[in-house]
């Protein structure tokens, strides 16, 4: 089954609206340079979301967003909606970063809630997923990938609305990264666990990033992993650069 790679850049709180727009400007450059296999995805700030999306007008670049709440509207103070976000222009949302998840306290029942509504109102979601350095080496990195996945993932998730991103808590923002074979053992179990909860064929259509430190040279060493199907990326992806060169040396 054929997964087209998805190429994802989470610039997290970084960026003012001149910066935002120049990178934008960039990668949009860079794509449209040769011919590209991959599926590219940025998610700015919510500041900067209607400025990137102009900036990228005419280049096949998706947007999306970092999070949402799981309401239509209403008395959520500094929250944003699924809906607003469509229409910002985003057509995915990540949910339930690590950051996120340590941050605001987010569960796996919240994440599964703001994702149900995320594709109510028609947004594919990159739902996030991941072990602690303790829980790594307690050895329960499968166990508590798995339930994340089970937890976080709802019911009427599909292939084509939702991709799953795992990142080991302890590989991100810190140039540390799991081997290349810990990586597919946890995408193979990933896999499993989706066609327990989603059956087998949306599972073997599902899309699985891997994110945590990944740059331009681990990029072909991880994106070419079999049920690796593309990365999420923070740092690198603030270089425009760093992020194509991830994209290039993956082959896509
Ligand atoms: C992330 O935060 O999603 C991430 C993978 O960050 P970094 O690439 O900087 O490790």
């Amino acid at each position: 089954m054929a997964r087209k790679m998805l190429i994802a850049g989470n610039w997290k709180m970084n960026g003012l609206m001149a910066d935002g727009v120049a990178l934008a400007t960039e990668i949009k450059t860079a794509v449209k340079s040769k011919k590209r296999t991959c599926e590219f995805l940025v998610c700015p700030p919510f500041t900067l979301l209607t400025s990137v999306k102009k900036a990228l007008r005419g280049v096949k670049v998706a947007l999306g967003a970092q999070d949402c709440h799981f309401n239509e509207k209403g008395a959520h103070t500094g929250d944003v909606s699924p809906l607003m976000l469509v229409d910002a222009g985003c057509s995915y949302v990540i949910l339930g970063h690590s950051e996120r998840r340590a941050d605001h306290g987010e569960s796996n029942e919240l994440v599964c809630q703001k994702a149900e509504a995320a594709n109510k109102a028609g947004l594919k979601t990159v739902i996030c997923i991941g072990e602690t350095l303790e829980q790594r080496d307690a050895g329960k990195t499968i166990d508590v990938c798995s339930k994340q996945v089970m937890g976080s993932v709802p019911e009427g998730a599909t292939a084509q609305n939702t991709v799953i991103a795992y990142e080991p808590v302890w590989a991100i923002g810190t140039g540390k990264t799991p081997t290349a074979q810990d990586v597919e053992d946890v995408h193979a179990a990933v896999r499993k666990v989706l066609a327990k909860k989603l059956g087998k064929a949306q599972a073997n259509k599902m899309r699985i990033l891997y994110g945590g430190s990944v740059k331009p040279s681990n990029a072909k060493e991880f994106l070419s992993l079999p049920d690796v199907d593309g990365a999420l990326i923070g740092g690198a992806s603030l270089k425009s650069v760093d992020f194509m060169a991830i994209a290039d040396n993956a082959g896509c």
